[in-house]
């Protein structure tokens, strides 16, 4: 499905409900009320379509990249939270909440509206909850695993859109129109499937297509390939610049996985290579698995693929430290289909000791159309090669102004890099649309 259909079904499942309380044939409310109830259904609009951008949907990850869908999804959610804080100050007046029974008198009140226990209790716990959930979600680093927080943080928000509608459904004059109840109704179902889909149903597909550890071998300083074979199935399909969700040593159900791109390339075979850096919880103990290890694979996603570039003159590939791996897949592939167009790897660590497959790289260059410049920030004595960072003025040396123009470029990093490269190429006159990109963190 092309971007632009992806926003205009977006916006229209998220005005749907302001477009179906517009067409009721409702008395006309204050300034103040209308602001209200527009921002109470609006935020809950978001809410409920929040589930769809959680990362796992291919038609909308895979169109507009996974680190785009999780800071779309990270920056509507803040949206949500705002309209759903803002939404009972904005009525006219505190006569609303602490009139305990009955539709209130008078003009200017919210003479329509139902003040009921009965209503206003769901309303005020997903109000709550909802403040739950974002200390949760700003501090979910250091209070809880990342697995565990993922999950609570699902449970948590589904909990609120139900707290929500039936506080809609019960209180707000428009959503008690059976025709915006059944938008609310139904909404909810799609967010409670999209949980099932992720916890439930993918789960099963992953226990059918088992994987084994063959391997894990250290490439550089705290670095590891993972080598996975299939169990009994032909493996993956999936393209260079893919990243899989892997489950290593755990049942197929459980909630221990982490995303990591796919190092190998298709012609390489059945088997899945990556290059893991350790990191925390799982990363550090990948060194300890032993081959046979059961595993599990939710792949391909992501946004890193060459598909529509295949008209580009050459292939730039800037990778930070661990951001090699999509480009090693990306240029075993090119390698193996013998792609005669001219490719750079620009890559960008801290200390030579941190460069993974140089060997391989290096043979690479020897027998095709690869040049590989490496940059070291702290280098040691007697390095020769490019040193700090990866500056406009290092792009320039290493880039022609007709590479510039007519290459397709692919970055993968820490944020920092992406955040100074980007622009800088943008800056040198490369087309927006040839640009690759995706962060390692969604944060
Ligand atoms: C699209 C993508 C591709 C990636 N590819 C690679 C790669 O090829 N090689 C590599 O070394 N690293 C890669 N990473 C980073 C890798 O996912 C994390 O380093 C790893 O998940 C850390 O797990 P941990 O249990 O060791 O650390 P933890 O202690 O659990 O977490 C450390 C940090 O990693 C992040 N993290 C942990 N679990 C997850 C998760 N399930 N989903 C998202 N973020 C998580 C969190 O921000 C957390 O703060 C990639 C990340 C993304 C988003």
């Amino acid at each position: 499905m092309p971007a632009i259909l992806l926003i205009v079904l977006y916006l229209g499942l998220v005005c749907a409900p302001l477009g179906l309380a517009m067409w009721q044939d409702q008395p006309a409310l204050s300034l103040r009320d209308a602001l209200a109830a527009g921002a109470g259904m609006a935020g809950l609009a978001i809410l409920q379509v929040e589930f769809l951008l959680s990362g796992r949907f291919r038609v909308i990850s895979g169109r507009i990249g996974m680190d785009v869908t999780m800071r779309l999804h990270q920056l509507l959610a803040r949206a949500a939270s705002v309209l759903i804080l803002l939404h009972p100050f904005l009525y006219h007046g505190p006569q609303g909440l602490s009139r305990g029974r009955g539709p209130g008198p008078g003009p200017g009140a919210n003479a329509a509206l139902d003040y009921s226990w009965a209503s206003l209790w769901p309303g005020l716990a997903a109000w709550l909850l909802l403040g739950a959930v974002m200390v949760m979600a700003l501090g979910r680093d250091g209070l809880f695993r990342h697995e565990r927080w993922r999950l609570m943080h699902g449970t948590m928000a589904l909990a609120m859109a139900g707290l929500g509608v039936l506080h809609a459904t019960r209180a707000g004059r428009f959503s008690s129109d059976p025709v915006l109840a059944g938008y609310w109704w139904a909404m909810l179902g799609v967010a409670t499937l999209s949980l099932c889909w992720v916890y439930a149903v993918k789960p099963m597909m992953k226990r059918a297509r088992p994987w084994r550890v063959a391997a894990v071998t250290p490439l550089a300083e705290r670095t590891w390939e993972l080598r996975l074979s299939p169990e009994g199935h032909s493996g993956l399909r999936y393209k260079p610049g893919h990243f899989a969700w892997i489950s290593v040593g755990h049942s197929a159900l459980s909630l221990d996985e982490n995303p990591f791109s796919i190092a190998s390339s298709p012609s390489d075979g059945p088997d899945l290579r990556f290059v893991i850096k350790e990191l925390g919880d799982f990363t550090n103990r990948l060194g300890a698995v032993k081959p046979g290890t059961p595993a599990y694979v939710d792949a391909p996603f992501g946004s890193l693929t060459l598909d529509g570039h295949g008209d580009a003159a050459g292939v730039a590939l800037i990778a930070g430290g661990v951001g090699i791996a999509p480009m090693l897949s990306h240029l075993r592939a090119l390698d193996a289909a013998g792609d005669p167009r001219p490719r750079l790897l620009i890559h960008a660590n801290r200390l030579a000791s941190q460069m993974v497959c140089d060997d391989e790289l290096q043979a690479m260059t020897q027998h095709g159309p690869l040049r590989v410049v490496h940059v070291l920030s702290e280098p040691s004595d007697g390095w020769t090669g490019e040193t700090g960072f990866v500056t406009p003025d290092l792009l320039r040396r290493h880039l022609d102004t007709d590479a510039l123009k007519t290459w397709v470029f692919v970055l993968c990093g820490p944020p920092p890099m992406l955040e100074s490269v980007e622009p800088a190429l943008l800056a040198m006159g490369v087309p927006h649309r040839n640009i690759l990109l995706e962060q390692f963190s969604y944060d």
